[in-house]
């Protein structure tokens, strides 16, 4: 029976699904923040840990270390966000265990995992052979974890301060309340706005449609005109959504990346060479400040906002 712990909040149990397709699973959670840890039982899960305050990357690595060498998983999994891209290459180095991301799929054979991942920028499948102990990260949605009703014990964790670190300060950054992994509908905005303000356009597409913003990565990383919550691609944050509307992206492989799972995805590009055309269910070649005005004025008819 191999050991498998999961690691997120509460919203992001889609992983014990994941944790499932190891061959008789004993699967622990380690819950971050608040939830209620009885849920996890209805799926499997045996144990919980909580943790007693909010950590940073470093002191949950060296948390998890201890926790791995006392407990032995094999198998460890964690979302793929900023804070785990963080956390979990200290703890895999200092375990000696490789890391694998962007997750697809996990077999097991024996004392050997086979674990299919998205590779070379969404481009490819790779499948990978690996024998003892791997960290596995995966977007939470992309799994469904089976019913399985499970007695839960909670043990209450003191998080472990890094050796060789010292956190000097933390400053708590202004934080929007996006969490667009989890949003069903996207309306995603790229370079082809001109100016911060015309973002505008987008905001009452989104408001018309009850949609989250998501954005490439130079409205975010370059210009900042939106917080890092709204990045989507390789190096932001990977969604699923019902719609993926994307306004004005070229849609380069880093930025595909990060959406190629979204159900429909609408692309609304003045160029009609753009590679976007090329992934996408619907494409609207036309100039977005006369298209989107357009899009949004017919959507309030219709849905009579
Ligand atoms: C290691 C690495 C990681 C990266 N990670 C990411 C990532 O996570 N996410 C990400 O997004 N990118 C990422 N990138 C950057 C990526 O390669 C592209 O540079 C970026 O996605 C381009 O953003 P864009 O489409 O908004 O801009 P551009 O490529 O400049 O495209 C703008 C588009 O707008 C169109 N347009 C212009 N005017 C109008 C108009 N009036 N109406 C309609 N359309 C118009 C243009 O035709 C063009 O297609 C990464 C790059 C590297 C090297």
């Amino acid at each position: 029976m191999a050991k498998v712990l999961v690691i997120g909040s509460i919203s992001d149990l889609g992983l014990i699904g994941l944790a499932q397709k190891v061959e008789s699973p004993e699967i622990h959670y380690l819950l971050l923040g608040s939830g209620d840890a009885t849920q996890l039982g209805k799926y499997g899960v045996t144990k919980v840990y909580t943790l007693s305050a909010q950590v940073d990357e470093a002191s949950l690595a060296e948390t998890l270390v201890n926790l791995i060498s006392t407990n032995n998983y094999s198998v460890i999994i964690t979302p793929v966000n900023k804070y785990f891209k963080t956390t979990i290459p200290i703890a895999a180095q200092k375990t000696s265990a490789p890391v694998l991301v962007d997750v697809l799929d996990l077999k097991q054979g024996g004392n050997t995992f086979e674990v299919t991942l998205n590779g070379v920028g969404n481009r490819a499948q790779v499948t990978v052979k690996v024998t003892d102990r791997v960290f596995l990260m995966a977007p939470p949605a992309r799994f469904k974890p089976v019913e399985k009703v499970t007695t839960v014990t909670t043990e209450s964790l003191q998080p472990k301060a890094i050796t060789g670190i010292k956190v000097v300060s933390t400053e708590e950054k202004p934080k929007g309340k996006v969490r667009i992994e989890d949003a069903e509908l996207i309306v995603s905005v790229g370079r082809g706005f001109k100016k911060q303000e015309d973002l505008k356009l987008a905001f009452e597409l989104a408001e018309v449609l009850g949609a989250e913003i998501g954005c490439s990565r130079p409205i975010a990383a370059d210009l900042k005109w939106l917080s890092e919550d709204h990045w989507v691609g390789l190096s932001g944050h990977k969604v699923r959504p019902k719609l993926y509307m994307a306004v004005g992206i070229s849609g380069q492989p880093q930025h595909l990346a990060g959406m190629m799972e979204s159900k429909t995805v609408v692309v609304i590009n003045s160029d009609p060479n753009a590679p976007f055309f090329k992934n996408c269910d619907y494409g609207v070649v036309e100039d977005l400040y006369k298209f989107v005005p357009a899009l949004t004025k017919k959507l309030r008819e219709i849905l009579k906002k």
